[in-house]
């Protein structure tokens, strides 16, 4: 592959600043794959301590080593133009993916892992035809999409690139769903952003490592436009139905227009859901609060005209949008109550307010393969390396507060940084220590938390709501907390999926009887029995507690759906429908998981199970697991016709 390495070596000066403030571990894997010199894994080999300590250790003068042999080759590629050198073999790429994360990486990581380096660039989960013949049925073959959020824009990009006709019915009047829809103070993702993008849309905007919500949704809006996808999207739109019919094997969606009320009828040959489990703001069911004659806000529906500076302030809950709201909005309001029911763990993140500084911006833009290798490491260090710490040992004794040894270590951690933070014996430490494992609600990240709740005009509450009045929130200890503003950080109706549209499939059954309130069930989260050509993303059982990027789970999801399209169309069959033995018992194994995981077994309410305590948004697999269950769908497991 040709490289514009004289482009890139034109401004030495630049070049050195910018190699300078990129990541050694990562460097180093650049100088490895284009030196060819893999004893360089060996001398890094030292130094490079687990995932979340890539490179702290190295000495600086092999840090400076390291970084000139690095710039003499990239001047030598300018000089004798050579071609970058191939991908390295397959058992190289391993010792190269265990050296820069400083851990063994098993080999069963490496075809994941590989495509997601994709070295030969591109998309590397895209779907080609077999033949033209093939490729020209696509183009007869409609299909509606629900949502154009992360996944729905994903959907609409896969299938415009395999030339089927699609349409995107989204009830917002921009894309981005809940990177839209959520806009409270300070709101803004918690997965790093290079590894939460689309692993074909590398997209170098990103100008903090976690981003904020306005620069997420330029992000999407960007990604709309490059792939030209905005005509394909009917904006203030929602699906009304979408009923099944059987004569003839398609789908008949209804939506209306929310601001006409205009019905459109759509007849397709498959639906994608893609609307998402965190978009319904869920209030709570607290004694008195329609009497509040205050302002009523919730962090999921937040109104952005509403002044807060100067008012006194309560938020109820201190999830993972209290913890981005509430040091946000405490410097501008004159008093803030914040309302503790359960407290979380919380963790520390040294790049989480780090700004992405120009050189460290300029090698992952420019510097071949830097970008994919720093993709990996975030990749490896914020997921399935996590995965062992939720799962029980069945002879660990101290359940109740950690589940084996690794969960353990993590609340030995997180308890020490609490204590730093708050001083050993604070009021406040007791407080907000939880009593339960470590991830047994979703891991926060620290934004300041213990810091704001030092501030002179904030309050910890802990104590119970009993009742709101006019102008008061009272606690069970009779304690009267009078305020102007209630922020409800309560969360979403995660479970009521799909909800509230009217769906249907074969024999007239509806979703909503199947599922009823809040046991929403699919094979591998993406089908569902007697729902023939309807296909899920972002389903049952695939949200991520253990860490990862949904917009992978997203690629994986629909990787296996464009293999069914394209299986639908290039056999001429009309329908495919799940088999429920097979749904049935891949709820089965999901359910038996997750009933040695943290969030079954870590004592602690979660917003993850239902009300029977069953875990109905999470997955329990590990990536890798769910990367190659989904990686060719068996049409074996499938009726058909
Ligand atoms: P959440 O995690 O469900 O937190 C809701 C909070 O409200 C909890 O503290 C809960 O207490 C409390 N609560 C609910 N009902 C209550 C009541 N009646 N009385 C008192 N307290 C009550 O909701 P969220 O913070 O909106 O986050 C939901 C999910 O959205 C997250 O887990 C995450 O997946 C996603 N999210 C992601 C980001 C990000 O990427 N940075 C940001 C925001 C949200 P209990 O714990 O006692 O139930």
């Amino acid at each position: 592959m040709l490289f514009d390495f004289k482009n890139i070596t034109a401004d030495e000066g630049f070049l050195r600043e910018a190699i300078e403030q990129a990541d050694i571990a990562t460097l180093s894997m650049v100088l490895v794959q284009l030196s060819g010199d893999t004893e360089i894994l060996q001398t890094i080999k030292p130094y490079v301590h687990g995932p979340w300590n890539y490179s702290v250790d190295m000495p600086e003068d092999l840090q400076s080593d390291l970084r000139e042999r690095l710039i003499a080759l990239l001047k030598d590629y300018a000089e004798t133009g050579r071609a970058l050198p191939p991908p390295p073999p397959v058992d190289q790429i391993q010792s190269m993916m265990s050296a820069c994360v400083g851990e063994e990486v098993p080999a069963d990581f490496v075809p994941m892992m590989m495509e997601e380096l994709a070295f030969h660039g591109g998309d590397t989960r895209e779907i080609s035809w077999q033949s033209n013949d093939a490729r020209d049925a696509a183009s007869e073959f409609k299909v509606l999409i629900i949502g154009a959020g992360m996944s729905g824009v994903l959907a609409a990009i896969k299938l415009k690139r395999m030339g089927i006709p699609f349409v995107v019915i989204e009830k917002n009047d921009a894309v981005g769903g809940t990177w839209y829809e959520n806009r409270y103070p300070g709101c803004g993702v918690d997965t790093p952003n290079h590894l939460y993008s689309y692993s074909f849309e590398p997209d170098h905007i990103w100008t903090q490592f976690f981003s904020k919500q306005k620069e997420l949704q330029a992000y999407f809006e960007r990604t709309v436009d490059r792939h030209g996808l905005r005509d394909n999207i009917r904006f203030n739109t929602e699906v009304v139905s979408a009923i099944y019919q059987d004569v003839d094997g398609s789908w008949e969606v209804v939506s209306r227009d929310r601001s006409t009320g205009e019905e459109v009828k759509y007849n397709v040959r498959a639906v994608i859901s893609a609307v998402g489990q965190l978009n319904r703001p869920q209030m709570p069911d607290i004694k008195g609060l329609s009497s509040f004659k205050g302002k009523v806000l919730h962090t999921g529906a937040w109104d952005d005209k509403y002044p807060l500076a100067g008012k006194r302030v309560a938020m109820i809950g201190t999830g993972a949008s209290a913890i981005q709201a509430a040091p946000t909005i405490a410097p501008q309001v004159s008093e803030l109550h914040i309302f503790q029911r359960t407290p979380h763990w919380i963790i520390a993140n040294r790049n989480y307010h780090a700004s992405v500084t120009s050189g460290k911006k300029w090698v992952l833009e420019h510097l071949p393969f830097y970008a994919r290798w720093y993709r990996f490491q975030l990749f490896w260090a914020f997921s399935d390396a996590i995965h062992n710490a939720l799962v029980v040992d069945p002879n660990w004794p101290h359940q109740e507060r950690s589940l084996n040894a690794r969960n353990e270590r993590f609340r030995i951690n997180l308890t020490q940084y609490y204590k730093d933070k708050l001083g050993e014996n604070s009021e406040l430490l007791k407080k907000v220590i939880p009593d339960y494992p470590p991830y047994g609600k979703r891991m926060l990240i620290d934004n300041h938390w213990f810091d704001m709740l030092q501030r002179d005009n904030v309050e910890l509450i802990t104590e119970g709501i009993d009742r709101i009045e006019a102008d008061a929130i009272f606690t069970k200890d009779g304690a009267r907390h009078e305020v102007d503003v209630i922020i409800m950080a309560t969360g979403f109706a995660a479970h009521k999926m799909l909800w509230p549209m009217d769906i249907r499939g074969n024999d007239g059954v509806a979703l909503r009887d199947l599922w009823g309130d809040d046991d929403p069930r699919a094979y591998l989260g993406i089908t569902v029995p007697k729902f023939p050509n309807f296909f899920l993303l972002y389903g049952p059982n695939t949200h991520l507690g253990h860490g990862g990027s949904i917009i992978f789970h997203s690629e994986c999801q629909m990787r296996y759906i464009a293999k069914c399209l394209r299986w639908l169309i290039e056999t001429g069959h009309k329908e495919m429908e799940v088999l429920e033995a097979v749904h049935d018992d891949y709820n089965d194994r999901c359910d038996d998981a997750h009933s040695k995981m943290v969030w079954t077994t870590g004592a602690t309410s979660n917003w993850y199970r239902n009300t029977k305590g069953r875990v109905v948004s999470n997955s329990p697999w590990r990536l890798v697991d769910y990367w190659a269950m989904t990686f060719e769908p068996d049409f074996n497991e499938y009726k058909v016709r």
